[in-house]
């Protein structure tokens, strides 16, 4: 078989017994999950082998079923998490009907809003220098301004969930360099009173 025809197959699978999703616990974790649960022992390995990623659970015994009496055959499942689920879905995708596809996307772009929000909180504290209780900008005004379109004041606000007072804000601590919200109020250095 060749790759494409491998991953082809694993997407025909996973389309009929495969599960994708994501567990969210608060605002900041968003942890995507892909999982094979079949009684065919040699059918998960063959997925674990082919995407190269997660692992392999079970036997696991089935003591119920609703589809009759037992007893039943030995259950399997193959589970990927995090990054490397993503990195999954993404290698399928083309593959997969509509129905699945949407799910995917979803997942997709909720997690890439995630990260892009990770790396944002983190370009953003390391350029801010914390002195008393400001939090003192140490790069130009601008240099957040290619991903966020926006001061890194009122990125500031963004990012702590809070209001922002106006459309340009002003310092009341008298540093020019602070972005820390709760030091800034509505109106321009212009305008200052
Ligand atoms: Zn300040």
């Amino acid at each position: 078989m060749t790759r494409e025809a491998e991953i082809a197959w694993l997407a025909g699978i996973m389309e009929g017994e495969g599960s994708f999703g994501a567990v969210s616990r608060g605002k900041s974790e968003y942890a995507p999950r892909v999982a094979l649960c079949m009684t065919d022992r040699d059918v998960v390995i063959r997925a674990f082998e082919i995407a190269d990623c997660g692992r392999i659970y079970g036997p696991y015994e089935v003591l119920e079923s609703n589809v009759g009496p037992g007893p039943f055959k030995k259950r399997y499942q193959w589970i990927v998490q995090g990054k490397e689920a993503i990195a999954f879905m993404e290698l399928v995708l083309p593959y997969m009907f509509e129905r699945r596809a949407t799910k995917i996307q979803e997942i997709l772009s909720v997690y890439e809003e995630l990260e892009f929000r990770k790396t944002l909180l983190y370009k953003f504290w390391s350029n801010v220098v914390q002195v008393d209780s400001c939090w003192a900008w140490q790069k130009d005004k601008l240099s957040l301004w290619h991903e966020t379109k926006r001061s890194p004041r009122l990125l500031a606000f963004d990012l702590c969930g809070l209001e922002r007072p106006g459309r340009s804000v002003r310092d009341v601590c008298g540093n020019s360099k602070c972005v820390n919200p709760m030091h800034m109020e509505a109106g321009n250095a212009l305008n200052r009173s």
